[in-house]
C-alpha cells in the first residue's frame, strides 16, 4: 500500500479564527494520492487485505457517476493490476464525465444499471460475487473501511479539542470516533453531513462506538442537499483558496471547512481551543462542468 506520511497537519490561518483566538489545523489526507485520495485510500487499505485473502479474481464496487470512490478503486486497481468492475447508478450517458473517462482509462469495466435496479444492490452484489468478484460496498463503507479511517487518529502529532470531517455514509467519522475512543483521547468528534436528514450519521457512529458521548452531528450545513451548493459556500471556496492555498470541493470538504468557519464566527468554540479538520480529499468534485461553472460565477 501507499504511505500516509504525506498527510501533514498544517495551520489554517483565517481571520475569523485569529479574531476568536482559536487554533485551526487541517490534516491533509487529500495529499495521500491525487486520485485515491483522502478517506477513500484509508477505506481501501483493509478492504484490499480482505480481497487478497479472498482469492477473488477482481473487485466490484458501486457508485454514482461522479463518485470519488469509483475513481479511487479504478486508479488503485490499475496500479495493482487488479481486474475491477464499477456498477454505476443510472443509464449510460452519451458523453462520459471526467470521473468515468478516467475510470475507463484505468481499465475499469463500467456497468450501468437503472436507478431502480441500483436500489437492489444486494442482488447485484450477489451476481458479481457469483462471477468471482470481491465486493466493496458503495463509498467503501464497511467495518474494514472504518478500521482504516480510525488509523488517521494514530498519526496525529498533537491533541485537539475538536475533530471535524464531512460525512456521506458516516464511515469516516465513525472510524475517527473509534480511534479517539481507542486512544482514550478527549477530542470531541464532529460530523458535517453533506446531505439532508443527516441524523442517521449518529447511528453509523454508534455502530462503531456504542455509548459515545463526545459526538455532535451538525445537520444544518448541507447547503440544500447532496451536491447542492449555496452562493455563500461557493464564495467560501474562493476565500479559502486565496487566503490559504487549500482547495476544497463543493460536495464534501468545502462544507466541513465552511461549517468550522461559521461555528467559529458564532462563538461556538472557546478561546484557545484547538480544532482539526480532516481534508478528506475528493478534489475532482470541484472539476465537473456544473461545479466549475458555479464557482466561476461566484468569483465574478
Ligand atoms: C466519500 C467522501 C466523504 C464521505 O465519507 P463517509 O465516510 O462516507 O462519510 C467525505 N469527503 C470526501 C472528499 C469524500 O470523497
Amino acid at each position: 500500500m501507499l504511505s500516509t506520511n504525506v498527510s501533514i497537519e498544517q495551520k489554517v490561518n483565517l481571520l475569523e479564527f485569529e479574531e476568536k483566538g482559536v487554533h485551526v489545523y487541517v490534516k491533509r489526507d487529500d495529499k495521500i494520492h491525487p486520485f485515491i485520495s483522502g478517506n477513500k485510500w484509508r477505506k481501501l487499505k483493509y478492504n484490499y487485505e480482505l480481497f487478497l485473502d479472498s482469492g477473488c479474481k477482481g473487485i466490484a464496487t458501486f457508485g454514482g457517476a461522479f463518485s470519488n470512490h469509483i475513481l479511487a478503486i479504478a486508479s488503485f486497481c490499475a496500479e495493482n493490476r487488479i481486474k475491477c468492475v464499477g456498477i454505476i447508478r443510472g443509464e449510460e450517458p452519451k458523453v462520459l464525465n471526467h470521473v468515468l473517462v478516467l475510470a475507463k482509462l484505468w481499465g475499469m469495466e463500467l456497468c450501468f444499471v437503472s436507478r431502480q435496479a441500483y436500489t437492489e444492490k444486494n442482488l447485484l452484489a450477489e451476481l458479481w460475487q457469483g462471477h468471482g468478484y470481491f465486493i466493496i460496498p458503495e463509498g467503501g463503507d464497511n467495518d474494514a473501511g472504518a478500521k482504516g479511517c480510525s488509523e488517521l487518529v494514530d498519526e496525529l502529532l498533537r491533541s485537539y479539542d475538536h475533530i471535524f470531517c464531512a460525512s456521506g455514509t458516516g464511515c469516516t467519522i465513525a472510524g475517527i470516533a473509534n480511534g479517539v475512543a481507542r486512544k482514550k483521547l478527549k477530542s470531541h468528534c464532529h460530523s458535517i453531513p453533506v446531505l439532508k436528514q443527516g441524523e442517521f450519521i449518529e447511528e453509523r457512529v454508534l455502530a462503531e462506538v456504542p455509548n459515545i458521548i463526545n459526538l455532535t452531528v451538525h445537520t444544518s450545513f448541507h447547503g440544500g442537499g447532496y451536491a447542492k451548493t449555496t452562493p455563500e459556500l461557493l464564495r467560501f471556496i474562493h476565500y479559502l483558496a486565496k487566503e490559504t492555498g487549500i482547495l476544497t470541493d463543493p460536495i464534501y470538504t468545502a462544507k466541513a471547512f465552511y461549517a468550522v468557519s461559521e461555528l467559529a464566527k458564532d462563538g461556538y468554540f472557546k478561546k484557545g481551543e484547538t480544532i482539526l479538520i480532516i481534508h478528506t480529499g475528493g478534489l475532482t468534485g470541484l472539476l465537473s462542468e456544473k461545479m466549475l461553472s458555479a464557482v466561476q460565477k461566484s468569483i465574478l
